[in-house]
Order: structure tokens, then C-alpha cells, then sequence
């Protein structure tokens, strides 16, 4: 009995089965969504969320120990902390990562690869799909870079980002912390030339970019850590405009140049 009557049962759910596949009714079942191509959330660390597709998944472990380990040492250095997340948006290729940049214009460089323009958020291409501009290992620097602008604006508590540094003191920091440039031949020519530039030209973007603003931005940075600490260096990035209130009463823009200058005949010089 029982035997048959599990039989019976079968065959009713069979014919249900069949009839519901043979219906011409419209599904009222949701579409199944394919994420693997959409950039979403896959994970999370203490301080970090990561958001990408599901093929950038294999990068995440690397980027996680990567920023984690980078926000301990540098939250130490400069006293500060971030006590919530910051995004990681890593997009698959240029094309998508440039459709959500944010640009003045709509001509975006082709070598833009990281963005960083406020305290929640970075985004930069896959270091999966970074070639010919930059290779794995370079996208893992420019993280590192993207990062430490984040944690710039966390110190500024600007999370906004509506109040920029100027460009030598931002970009100083970031190169410095992602341990990039300087191209020490170059600085040495300017040297031997006899034409440095002054701290405040690298506050106009056409200057920066045609007088290798990354790397004598760079040596701005290391010589702020040589000639004043990282107490006083950690209150200006806080406070960018304010040099005396953050160096030293007696410390002008002019006093810097000069210092500057002198760091770079003896630390860059022949
Ligand atoms: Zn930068």
C-alpha cells in the first residue's frame, strides 16, 4: 500500500512538473541576474569594502592585506585613525573605470588609472586588465597612492572633499607613502642648471604636470619629514594653509623654498 501510494504521489507531482513547463502562462519567477560583470560588493576587511566583478574577486586578498597593512603604518606615523570604511571600487577595464571618474572634462588622460577625491572612496582599473599603462605591480602602487589621499582627507576631516590641499602637499604625501619617484637623475640636472622651482608653482596644474610635479613633490615631502618631524608634518596636512600655525611661527613659504633648495643640493646634488 504505502508503496503504491508513493507511487501515486510521484506521478501527481510529475504531472504538475510536466504541465507547469508546458504552460503558456508568463513566469512569475524574478530573472535570475548574472553579477558576474557588474561591479558590487564581494567583500569586506576592518576598514575596507570591495567592490568589483566577479572575475577581479582573485585581486581582492592581495589589495586587502596591501591597504590594511598601508592604514596601520601610516595611521601611526601621522596619529590619525579611521574608525569606519572606505570603498574600493576596482573596475575591469579603462572604459568602465573612466565612465566613472570624476573629470572637468570629458577628455579623461588615457593614463589616468586612480582617482581618489574624497575620504570614502577610491577607484582605480584592475590590476588584472591595467596593461599597456601600467603593469600588476605598478597598479599595486597606485593603490597605496589612492589610499593615502583617502586618509589626507580623513586627517583634513574633510570627508567631503570639498576643501583640497594644494597639489604639492596632497600629491608630496601620496608618492611618498606609496614609496614612488623620484627620478633622481632629473632632479639633479635642475640642480646643476640652476632652475628649481619654487613650492607654490606646483599649486597650478599646468606647471605640475610640465615640471615633473610627482617627483620634486615627492622630495617637498621628504624634506617637510627631515626639517620639521612628523608631529608638525601630521598638523599640516590638517591644516594645509596654515604653514606657521602648523611649522613654526618664524616658517614662511619663502623660508620653505629655501629650505627646500638646500635639501635638495645635499641630498639630490652631485
Ligand atoms: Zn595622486
Amino acid at each position: 500500500m504505502s508503496t503504491n501510494r508513493n507511487l501515486l504521489v510521484a506521478a501527481f507531482l510529475a504531472a504538475i512538473l510536466i504541465c507547469g513547463c508546458s504552460s503558456d502562462k508568463p513566469t512569475e519567477s524574478t530573472p535570475e541576474v548574472n553579477n558576474d560583470n557588474l561591479v558590487i560588493l564581494r567583500s569586506s576587511s576592518p576598514h575596507f569594502n570591495y567592490y568589483c566583478t566577479l572575475r577581479d574577486v582573485a585581486v581582492i586578498d592581495t589589495i586587502r592585506v596591501l591597504l590594511e597593512t598601508n592604514l596601520q603604518r601610516v595611521s601611526a606615523l601621522y596619529n590619525f585613525s579611521v574608525n569606519d570604511t572606505i570603498d574600493v571600487k576596482i573596475y575591469p577595464d579603462f572604459e568602465t573605470f573612466h565612465d566613472n571618474v570624476e573629470w572637468p572634462t570629458d577628455d579623461i588622460p588615457s593614463t589616468l588609472v586612480g582617482q581618489c577625491v574624497n575620504g570614502y572612496e577610491l577607484k582605480i582599473v584592475s590590476p588584472l586588465n591595467s596593461e599597456p599603462i601600467n603593469s600588476y605591480s605598478e597598479m599595486l602602487i597606485v593603490v597605496v597612492h589612492e589610499s593615502t589621499h583617502a586618509f589626507h582627507f580623513r586627517i583634513m576631516g574633510a570627508v567631503s572633499g570639498s576643501l583640497y590641499p594644494p597639489a604639492w602637499l596632497f600629491e608630496g604625501f601620496a608618492v611618498f607613502e606609496a614609496n614612488q619617484y623620484p627620478n633622481r637623475d632629473l632632479i639633479r640636472q635642475r640642480i646643476a642648471d640652476g632652475d628649481l622651482p619654487l613650492i607654490e608653482q606646483y599649486e597650478n596644474p599646468d606647471f605640475f604636470n610640465a615640471n615633473y610635479g610627482y617627483h620634486f613633490c615627492y622630495t617637498i615631502h621628504e624634506y617637510l619629514l627631515s626639517a620639521f618631524g612628523y608631529d608638525k608634518v601630521s598638523v599640516l596636512l590638517k591644516y594645509p594653509n596654515q604653514i606657521a600655525y602648523s611649522l613654526g611661527a618664524d616658517v614662511t613659504m619663502a623660508t620653505l623654498n629655501a629650505g627646500w633648495h638646500e635639501f635638495l643640493a645635499a641630498n639630490y646634488g652631485e
